[in-house]
């Protein structure tokens, strides 16, 4: 390279260089906006607790659904009856005549009467999720066809 090319040279390289800063910037802006616009969506989302919790003889892993953004507890669910001897699901008996209604242990065979699901059982185990969750939210609020559980 002969020296009068040399300052030439020189320019193009900073041109270089400022179009790959520009690309870089332009990049990493785009990149900001995905990862906010990823963060508004993860805060809005539905979120989900479960806990466990033992009544009548057996393990429930109650669940809630709340909205961080508008601290509400939208839903409870009582979850499926475990076994706590195998920690298996149980099983509903009630379309098996033969060996009548209740819930049966894949596990080890036990029989749990059809009771323990009925809406007093099943409002009981919701009632202790909502209670766990308020405990330690006492900030929200809860959705009017769960006002029954506080
Ligand atoms: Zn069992």
């Amino acid at each position: 390279m002969s020296p009068a090319a040399l300052p030439w040279a020189l320019a193009g390289l900073a041109v270089v260089t400022a179009g790959a800063f520009a690309w870089a910037h332009a990049r990493a802006r785009r990149r900001v906006a995905e990862l906010e616009a990823e963060l508004a969506a993860v805060k809005a989302a539905d979120r989900s607790n479960e806990y466990r919790v033992d009544r009548f003889d057996l393990f429930w892993y109650p669940s809630v659904i709340y909205r961080e953004a508008e601290k509400l507890l939208v839903r409870a669910s009582p979850g499926v009856p475990f076994c706590r001897a195998c920690v298996k699901a149980l099983a509903s008996q009630a379309s098996q005549a033969s060996q009548g209604a209740g819930w049966k242990c894949p596990g080890c065979g036990a029989l749990s009467p059809e009771s323990i699901a009925d809406t007093a059982a099943t409002d009981s185990i919701m009632r202790e999720a909502v209670r766990f969750f308020l405990a330690r939210r006492p900030e929200y609020r809860v959705a009017p066809e769960l006002e029954r559980l506080k």
